[in-house]
């Protein structure tokens, strides 16, 4: 059997895992790491990679990376990262090679999320998938026809910061009112925070009176039927559905898959999604795409990047 290596490097976790060429998982294994320089990341990815192969009993013929940022996967550049500053033009494609004795393909996480979604998750019957994953950020990838679709500098799929907002919140990438401020985790809490300093009663004040609230926190309220949080969440929920309509105009696709720790809400973030979506396509409500939380979790990144890796190198 043929093994690939996947690896995700994000600010806090290195995740790896030896996945089979059509996408089953045979072992992972998560750690954290210092966060610090590419050369830690690396290290902590090629120590986890024995247990792997003794677990899966089969060593890997080729490696996938997914790490956040502005990733030239043709070159195997990080050129920046969000997530891990103090990198700039990294060539983690080479690192991992010397130190795996490994071709290694690498690809920004959001693209191999929407890659494996597209391959063996919630967009496996689709021709033409995008995917979101709602998080501390909004990423985005984009699968057309089979292909992730780059765009010509590389940089498509950058859903994130698109305008919903035309005069909204300052934005980290440089713009206003951009579907991350108003669909990310950080919306979510900013709901919540902004009806209880209103007066709003919920089971959520004293979390806010704290300066803990995570939108992990307002989810699990909102399963309780908690009225400030099932709100934060529908506010969210038809921000989301205008980028998901925006998407549709542009992309036509058959599936919009969404995921991240904010999707984790399930249809009390989606059902809203899907009604605003709906009401701004409604002269073209025949090809509304599906819309899905995803599938694959926290092996999304590893899949997606090993299988990128099988389709470019064996
Ligand atoms: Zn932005």
């Amino acid at each position: 059997m043929v093994a690939l290596l996947g690896v995700d490097i994000g600010g806090t976790n290195v995740k790896t895992a030896l996945v089979s060429v059509d996408g089953a998982v045979l072992s992972f294994a998560s750690g954290s790491w210092s966060g610090r320089g590419p050369a830690d990341a690396v290290e902590t990815a090629a120590l986890s990679v024995p247990g792997l192969v003794d677990e899966a009993g089969v060593s890997p013929a080729v490696c996938g990376c997914a790490c956040a940022g502005l990733v030239d996967s043709a070159r195997g550049v990080v050129h920046s990262s969000p997530n891990l500053p103090t990198w700039s033009d990294v060539r983690l494609a080479d690192m991992l090679s010397e130190r795996l004795g490994l071709n290694v393909k690498l690809e920004n996480d959001a693209n191999a999320a929407a890659f494996a979604e597209f391959e063996v998750g919630a967009a496996r019957e689709a021709g033409n998938a995008v995917m979101l994953t709602l998080g501390t950020g909004v990423g985005g990838g984009i699968v057309l026809g089979g292909a992730l679709y780059r765009g010509s500098h590389g940089s498509a799929g950058e859903i994130g910061h698109t305008t919903i907002d035309l005069d909204g919140a300052a934005c980290v990438c440089g713009s206003r009112g951009c579907l991350e401020g108003m669909a990310s985790a950080g919306a979510v809490v900013r709901h919540a925070v902004e009806m209880i300093g209103g007066g709003r009663e919920s089971a959520l004040s004293p979390a806010v009176s704290a300066g803990t609230l995570s939108s992990r926190d307002v989810g699990a309220a909102a399963a309780r039927g908690d009225e400030v949080a099932l709100e934060s969440l529908a506010a969210v929920g038809r921000n989301l559905g205008v980028g998901l309509a925006n998407i549709s105009q542009i992309l036509d696709p058959d599936v919009i898959v969404v995921g991240g720790g904010v999707a984790e809400a399930g249809d009390l973030l989606l059902a809203p999604a899907r009604e605003e979506m709906r009401a701004r396509l409604s002269a073209c409500d025949f090809r509304a795409p599906l819309i899905v939380a995803a599938e694959l979790g926290e092996t999304a990144g590893v899949v997606g990047a090993a299988l990128l890796a099988r389709d470019g190198r064996l």
